[in-house]
């Protein structure tokens, strides 16, 4: 049995989804599945958030959750890497044994990728240039997350008409990216939640493979599921991805690697 290793319960401010509703999802796809609530602590002072704070209380968590914790149900964290979050992210995870940490980019300079005011301005170049840059310096300046969530996630909301990280076009980037992450020992995310897009599909296997030949071994599989339509979303067709290129697909119990 694989995991799920990337979804939001009701400890995420974004999504409603109970545990319950979750972990029976999962049950129905035969997956294992990983909770991984957002602590995003730069977000507090954006003006985007003045009723979600994108923080959670982990004692809670772990005190609501960890009787459900087992073979089927595993208990992590998202953390947003920013300059000034390393510390905070630091002490957040030592509060409760998490099982999996995974460190992703949502805001860049304190503005969040989701809203237009990050594109304000920029080409595409630009835009994407600089996140894949700030990226490549958060993996290596917080080597305490086990994995890199969701290298595209600036192409969920980015206003270009091609919203593809294309590897010709930035693989001094991506490479960097990938090379900060094989030097810090962390896994990449593989996030299914874009994948029914045959060009997002085509430009993340370029990158795959790319990570692969670096030296890459293991991805985790993730659908950010924030309801339970979406726990394993495009599963089969990640599991496609990473056969095809030689990657296997782990996940994390008690921040240790784990496979099939
Ligand atoms: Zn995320
Ligand atoms: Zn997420």
């Amino acid at each position: 049995m694989i995991y799920d290793c990337h979804s939001h319960t009701e400890f995420s401010s974004d999504s409603d989804m109970k545990a319950q509703e979750a972990i029976e999802a999962a049950r129905r796809l035969g997956l294992g599945l990983i909770f991984t609530e957002h602590y995003d602590f730069d977000y507090r002072e954006s003006k985007h958030y003045k009723d979600m704070d994108f923080l959670f209380d982990a004692k809670a968590y772990w005190e609501k959750y960890e009787p459900l914790r087992g073979r089927e149900l595993l208990l992590g964290v998202e953390v947003g890497l920013t300059p000034g979050s390393i510390e905070a992210n630091q002490s957040f995870i030592q509060q409760v044994p998490f099982d999996q940490v995974i460190g992703s980019i949502h805001a860049i300079d304190k503005m969040d990728i989701y809203y237009p005011e990050y594109y304000a301005g920029k080409s595409k170049e630009q835009a994407y240039g600089y996140y894949l840059e700030m990226m490549a310096a958060m993996v290596k300046a917080n080597p305490y997350i086990d994995v890199l969530g969701h290298i595209d996630y600036i192409s969920r909301y980015a206003p270009y008409d091609d919203k593809e990280i294309n590897y010709h076009r930035f693989h001094d980037q991506v490479d960097e990216v990938l090379m900060n992450v094989l030097d810090t020992g962390t896994i990449m995310e593989l996030n299914t939640r874009r994948l029914s897009s045959k060009a997002a599909a085509e430009s993340l296997l370029m990158i795959y493979a790319r990570y692969r030949e670096l030296g890459g071994r293991y991805v985790t599989i993730g659908s950010d599921a924030h309801s339970a339509e979406a726990v394993g979303m495009n599963f089969k067709m990640a599991q496609d991805m990473t056969d095809f290129v030689g990657l296997r697909p782990v996940w994390f119990r008690e921040r240790k690697i784990e496979y099939i």
